[in-house]
């Protein structure tokens, strides 16, 4: 063996072990993390699985967003995440409805997240979905027809008529109204989606 030969096997040897050792510590530590930083505005997850994405604003308001019932009812859809950072009582409709639809919901609690995202509907594959956000409700029915006391009146009971308006404009947006009963007319409520309230 040549003095060259010696030199060649000592640096085949020694990457080798740099080889080995990589790929020792990738096992230890596992591989880098995939697109950490744009999973931080996404609750956690690939921004190539959201199917649909609802601001923390939006989680806040009274309404459910209907996009987020179509999303859920999506058969790509296996999960709904939620940001730990939402009061309890503004993300219990929407855990409720992952229930009611079969779908499971984690809520997350990461100090590193970033961005605007309240709850995102997720599939276990890249859907690659072009437009995530939902726009603003008010806007949305407003533009459809709807006058601001009716579109407020969310979770409230209103009258035949007003439902009418409402299933006539967007028939997604019943879930968010009861329908006044002649024995709740009979008890003096009256409905609080009409402009001009009956005395
Ligand atoms: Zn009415």
């Amino acid at each position: 063996m040549t003095g060259q030969d010696i030199q060649t096997e000592a640096i085949g040897t020694w990457m080798n072990k740099n080889e080995l050792e990589k790929n020792l510590s990738i096992g230890m530590y596992g591989p880098p993390e995939l697109k950490h930083d744009e999973k931080t505005h996404y609750l956690g997850e690939f921004k190539e699985r959201v199917i649909r994405l609802l601001t923390r604003k939006q989680v806040a308001e009274p309404a459910v967003y209907p996009e987020i019932v179509e999303a859920l009812k999506d058969k790509r859809a296996v999960r709904l995440v939620i940001s730990g950072d939402i009061v309890d009582s503004f993300v219990e409709k929407y855990e409720a409805l992952a229930r009611g639809l079969g779908k499971s919901y984690t809520v997350v609690h990461d100090p590193e997240l970033k961005g605007e995202t309240g709850l995102a509907v997720v599939s276990r594959d890249a859907v690659d979905v072009e437009k995530i956000n939902v726009p603003d409700r008010e806007l949305r029915l407003s533009k459809l027809g709807l006058s601001k006391t009716l579109i407020n009146a969310a979770g409230k009971k209103v009258c035949p008529h007003c439902l009418e308006e409402i299933i006539h404009a967007d028939p997604g947006e019943t879930i968010n109204y009861q329908k006044l009963t002649w024995s709740d007319r009979f008890w003096g409520e009256h409905c609080l989606g009409c402009v001009h309230k009956p005395n």
